[in-house]
């Protein structure tokens, strides 16, 4: 990947720059047409019960790793970039049959990964951590983060780890154009330190809010309202508690952050 920006706001937006499209028709790509849409092998014991999953499923790549699960995972095809869904449960019994099932489910597209993924409140972010794409969820330890991406990676073990194709356009969102309707990580990270500010400073970092109101599109209001009264909420100072309220509701109706 040429881009140097690694992280993104969790959107269908940024999953659709990260997936893009596939290439070439199914028929055409040799990997994916021996694929069936969906596949599983699944085990009792020693019983291989089910078994679906064709050889050319292992030449597919791991592509974004969920925070909080590696049982599940999106692998991409190496040759076309269609999408696919993993499972790898392993479930030990010491009175009825351990089983092992795995599913590889192909996925038609960005919205429909989204739907698998359950929806974009889950996630607040998805950033590159080394091969792979990371879901980023909120309050996951970074060794949690860490291990996770290490057993997702050591079912690909067969294959050489390989370069991800690049994006289909080099992800934004470190920048900020005009009428942006996507409210820019520096204000979510400025928001967490606004319960700390008080007085001129806290008109200063109001200020930073009020330079980004001029350039975004108007639909921002309401999020960046939202995280003034969350900000509100967790400071210890009650002047800078009001005057976030107050900020928030100048903004509702339109106006500036910041006193004149
Ligand atoms: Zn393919």
């Amino acid at each position: 990947m040429t881009g140097q920006i690694a992280r993104m706001r969790f959107t269908l937006d940024a999953l659709q720059q990260i997936c893009g499209q596939p290439d070439r028709p199914l028929s055409d790509c040799p990997t994916c047409r021996a694929i069936p849409d969906g596949a599983r092998w699944y085990q009792e014991d020693d019983t291989v019960k089910v078994d679906t999953i064709p050889p050319e499923a292992q030449r597919l790549v791991a592509f974004i790793v969920l925070d909080g699960t590696n049982l599940e995972w999106i692998a991409r095809c190496p040759d076309c970039g269609r999408l696919y869904w993993m499972t790898d449960e392993y479930e030990y019994s010491s009175n009825s049959p351990s089983t092992t099932d795995r599913t590889v489910t192909r996925v038609d597209n960005a919205e429909a990964l989204l739907r698998r993924m359950k929806g974009i409140r889950q996630y607040k972010d998805i950033v590159r951590d080394g091969n792979v794409w990371r879901a980023q969820k909120k309050g996951v330890w970074a060794a949690d983060r860490r291990d996770s991406v290490a057993d997702v990676l050591k079912r690909f073990a067969t294959t050489e780890p390989q370069p991800l194709p690049s994006p289909a356009e080099p992800p934004r969102a470190a920048t900020v154009t005009i009428g942006d309707s996507t409210i820019p990580d520096v204000l979510y990270d400025l928001a967490n330190v606004l319960p700390t500010f008080e007085g001129v400073d806290l008109e200063s970092q109001l200020q930073t809010y009020d330079g980004f109101l001029d350039i975004l599109a108007p639909t921002v209001r309401a999020g960046i309202c939202a995280l003034f009264r969350t900000a509100a909420q967790a400071t210890t100072i009650s002047a800078t508690r009001a005057r976030l309220n107050a900020a928030a509701d100048a903004v509702e109706r339109g106006d500036r952050a910041a006193l004149p």
